[in-house]
């Protein structure tokens, strides 16, 4: 296995949100499939850098991508999220929040804490479970996140918090929102945090016809009747719905932070149960001093694909395969995001793994010569053993347990690295 991080894992780490950890309890299948003898890891070493695509292919009997996404959609707005002024506008990228508080290296820069330290008011585009991630973070009382596996950074950060009000903001209506109910209910019954009437309200008076939709307008309205309590009431923390609008433009202040989006507000081209929406040549303006999109993750193509014959569709950011193979010739296998696009939870990925790992077994079958000598050893010395990760685990269980966490993670591969010669 051929990983980038210095760590396994990938979004179960750096992407499932710190308080949701039975989901991370996947880790432990892993963690056991990595005890056979058979297995070997390669942490630090990054394909087109450290590896070559065509390399593997040629020395491995098979290779299989499960690379995930790794960049985001993109809004077409005169102005994007970006790392490198991120902090001085206030436009976040939910993945690179996600990440940051998650202790993901690469995100350690973010350098959010001085934004959350001033804003009142926050706004998140888009309404999938991501984006319920980044509210419930952002309003969730940081002792509660205190025991989990938070970036202890990140956490420090949100303790110094001003933001008090979120709001979650989508193009299509309460019908067709992308969040799961569960993920609605767990935010509906946070603690000291009221959520306000959505806007517009119309859609809690809809009689539906499928079940599924009749759920979400009848946890809405619970969810609004349980918070109408006057503890609820009395919370410092409040955060709404709103539907029908896409942004439109980010207005800037003088000094260049944002301090507001101008929205098209949409409606329904037919009936509210069909999916679609169309603009409107209304407009409205919201104000708020940080905003974090929310649209979707994105999949890149490899360095080498192109030379194995492989077809990445970069419209839909997929890898196209047939038979679970990025081509009928190649020995190139491809699953989970990377060739089915940035959707479904976790065991909807599994089984699509599960699939690809028939095929390939069956594959397998046939064709099994080659070595695995992989790649050349003065490149590999740089490369995180199992045995490595193990001590680095160790450590983070031990640091964890010091100050009542589940665990305290590295923020930095510099960090890990040292550790591990530090105590060779
Ligand atoms: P998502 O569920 O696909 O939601 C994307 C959101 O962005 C939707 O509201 C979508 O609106 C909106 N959007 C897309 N393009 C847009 C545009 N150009 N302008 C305005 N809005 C736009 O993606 P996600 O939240 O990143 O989640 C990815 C996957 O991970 C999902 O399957 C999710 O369920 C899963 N996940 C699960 C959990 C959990 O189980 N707790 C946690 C996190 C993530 P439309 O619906 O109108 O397209």
């Amino acid at each position: 296995m051929f990983e980038r991080h210095c760590v396994p894992f990938g979004l179960t780490r750096f992407g499932v949100a710190p308080d949701h950890p039975e989901v991370k309890n996947c880790q432990e299948r892993f963690a056991d499939v990595a005890r056979s003898p058979h297995f070997r890891f390669f942490g630090n070493c990054e394909i087109g850098r450290d590896v070559e695509l065509p390399q593997l292919a040629a020395r491995y009997d098979a290779v299989l991508l499960a690379y995930g996404a790794q960049s985001e959609r993109r809004l077409s707005l005169p102005c994007e999220p970006e790392l490198a002024t991120a902090r001085t506008q206030g436009l976040y990228s939910a993945r690179h929040f996600v990440g940051w508080y998650n202790g993901e290296p690469e995100f350690r820069r973010l350098l959010i804490g001085e934004q959350l330290a001033r804003a009142r008011r926050a706004v998140i585009i888009g309404n999938g479970n991501v984006a319920l991630d980044v509210a419930r973070i952002l309003l969730r009382n940081p002792d509660a996140l205190h025991p989990t596996d938070i970036s202890s950074e990140a956490l420090a950060s949100l303790r110094q918090s001003k933001v008090a009000h979120v709001d979650i903001v989508a193009r299509r209506g309460l019908l067709h929102a992308a969040f799961t109910n569960k993920e609605l209910r767990e935010l509906g019954r946070e603690p000291d945090t009221h959520m306000l009437p959505p806007d517009p309200p119309t859609e809690l008076e809809l009689r539906p016809s499928t079940r599924a939709m009749k759920r979400k307008i009848d946890l809405l309205n619970s969810a609004l009747s349980e918070t109408s309590s006057e503890t609820k009431k009395n919370a410092a923390k409040t955060w709404k719905l709103s539907f029908f609008k896409s942004p439109r433009k980010y207005i800037f202040g003088n000094e260049g932070a944002i301090k507001g989006i101008e929205w098209t507000i949409n409606k329904y081209t037919e009936s509210p149960e069909s999916s679609s929406v169309a603009p409107t040549n209304e407009t409205v303006f919201l104000p708020t001093d940080l905003v974090f999109t929310s649209i979707g993750y994105r999949s890149l193509p490899l360095p080498g694909l192109d030379e194995l014959g492989a077809k990445f569709d970069a419209q839909r950011g997929v890898l196209l395969r047939s038979r679970g193979r990025v081509n009928p010739k190649s020995n190139v296998f491809a699953a989970g995001w990377i060739a089915t696009g940035p959707v479904g939870v976790i065991a909807s990925t599994m089984m699509d793994s599960f699939a690809v790992g028939d095929e390939l077994a069956k594959f397998l079958e046939g064709n099994s010569s080659n070595t695995g000598e992989t790649v050349d050893a003065e490149k590999m010395d740089r490369a995180v053993s199992w045995s490595d990760w193990q001590r680095l685990n160790e450590e983070e269980l031990r640091l964890g347990k010091l100050l009542g966490r589940s665990r305290e993670k590295f923020l930095s591969s510099a960090d890990m690295l040292g550790f591990l010669n530090e105590s060779r």
